[in-house]
Parts: structure tokens; C-alpha cells; sequence
């Protein structure tokens, strides 16, 4: 049967216990056979911040999925060559393995601004997208989901699949290419929040892995945020 493979991009800036909890909880709902967390180089929208270095991005993720047998950590875009767009990140790895199926994961947060990504309509054609709700943005209450994925064209709000509510995908649901709107997990954790914390001296209590909160600390990242 044909590899399905879940491609979660993000900054990474430090990865936190909600990303954790959404990559584990959807390895299990959409039966993945592995999920690779992949940091981004420069995210277009974050230009001008200051990003920790990818080799220490990558570290924390590794260090994060050491103990979860599906979780895996991608370097494919932070080597060198590789473009920041998503959809040339998943056209390589279909390239690397035709037969796998690809599910890009991303939060509401992200969904919400798709329509900004370069060549989006690609990316949400060509590969089923699977949307976890955040806490705070649009979509995590029982509203229309046209709310999020209101600037879409009506071919690609066809691919819609509401499993909000806890639903669980149907086989059919699961085998089609699709975008799959979903509320498995809500955790209100982000990296803004758990960077702030270090720079107010704060302990990172339940926000990030013991072993990234020691690597946080050895490396003294974002003491100066
Ligand atoms: P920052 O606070 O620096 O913007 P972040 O916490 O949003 O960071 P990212 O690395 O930017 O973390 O997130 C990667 C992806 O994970 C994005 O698509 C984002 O929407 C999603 N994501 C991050 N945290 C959560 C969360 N708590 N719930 C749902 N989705 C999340």
C-alpha cells in the first residue's frame, strides 16, 4: 500500500508541546506511516525578526521526536539549494517517492492567510492539506467554515472536509485528496509566548519538552527576545 506521509511545516522557533500533540494526534487519525516536521528557512512572513539558526531549530526538533517512533525531522528546507516555498517542498519529496501519498499540515492561523502563498492553489490541489484549529483564531468555534476558507476559489472549497467536532475522516474521506478542517487537539501554546517567557526569566513548565527547555537554557536562546 502506498506510503502516506504527513509534511508539517512551520518555524520552528522553538517547537512547543502544541505542535507535538497535533503531529501525534494526526499520525493516529489520518493512519500516517510517518510525519516529518520541517523547519522553514526564511518564512517570507517573519523577515525582519531575529530566527534561531536552523541548526538549532533542528536540533530541538530532533530532540523533541526522540521518544515518537512516526516523528521525524526534515532538513529539506534549510539545505542548501532548497527554495522556501511549501509547494516546491512537496514536489520534491513526491519526486523522491511517487507512490506516497503527501498530507500537508497546518494550523488555522496559517490556512486562514493561504491565499498570500506562492502558487497556493497548486499546494491545495495537488496535495490534501489537513488544518488543525487553534485556540483564538477563526474556525475553532462551530461556525461556517467559510469563515476560514472564505477567499478560496469554489473549485478548491469543493475539497472542504469539516471534521470538526471531534469527527473522525470516512475511508472514503481518507483515500480522496482533500482539505481536512479539524479540532482533534486545542492547545494554547505558541513559540511568541514560550520566547517571551525565556526573556522574562519565566520557566517553560509545560510549554516545550523537558529536553528542548534544557537545550533552550544551554544554548541560552531568546534570553535577549
Ligand atoms: P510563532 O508564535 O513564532 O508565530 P507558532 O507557535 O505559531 O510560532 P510555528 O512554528 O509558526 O509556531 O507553527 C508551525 C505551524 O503550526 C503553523 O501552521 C501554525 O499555525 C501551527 N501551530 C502552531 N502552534 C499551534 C497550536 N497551538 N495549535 C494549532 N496549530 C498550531
Amino acid at each position: 500500500m502506498a506510503e502516506r506521509i504527513g509534511v508539517y511545516g512551520g518555524t520552528f522557533d522553538p517547537p512547543h508541546l502544541g505542535h507535538l500533540a497535533i503531529a501525534e494526534r494526526l499520525v493516529e487519525a489520518f493512519a500516517l506511516d510517518r510525519l516529518l516536521m520541517v523547519p522553514a528557512a526564511i518564512p517570507p512572513h517573519k523577515r525582519g525578526q531575529t530566527i534561531s539558526s536552523p541548526f538549532h531549530r533542528l536540533a530541538m526538533l530532533a530532540l523533541a521526536t526522540a521518544e515518537s517512533p512516526r516523528l521525524y525531522v526534515s532538513p529539506i528546507e534549510v539545505e542548501p539549494g532548497a527554495t522556501p516555498y511549501t509547494v516546491d517542498t512537496l514536489r520534491r519529496l513526491q519526486q523522491d517517492q511517487p507512490e506516497a501519498r503527501l498530507f500537508f499540515v497546518m494550523g488555522a492561523d496559517s490556512f486562514r492567510d493561504i491565499h498570500y502563498w506562492y502558487q497556493y492553489e497548486e499546494l491545495l490541489s495537488r496535495y490534501s492539506t489537513i488544518v488543525a484549529m487553534r485556540p483564538g483564531f477563526p474556525g475553532e468555534e462551530a461556525t461556517s467554515w467559510r469563515e476560514l476558507a472564505g477567499n478560496l476559489s469554489a473549485r478548491l472549497q469543493e475539497l472542504v472536509v469539516d471534521l470538526r467536532g471531534g469527527r473522525r475522516p470516512t475511508t472514503e474521506q481518507m483515500e480522496s485528496q482533500q482539505i481536512y478542517l479539524t479540532d482533534y487537539v486545542s492547545v494554547d501554546v505558541s513559540a511568541t509566548n514560550i520566547r517571551l517567557a525565556v526573556a522574562e526569566g519565566r520557566s517553560l513548565g509545560d510549554l516545550v519538552p523537558l529536553s528542548v527547555a534544557s537545550y533552550i537554557e544551554k544554548y541560552q536562546l531568546y534570553s535577549h527576545a
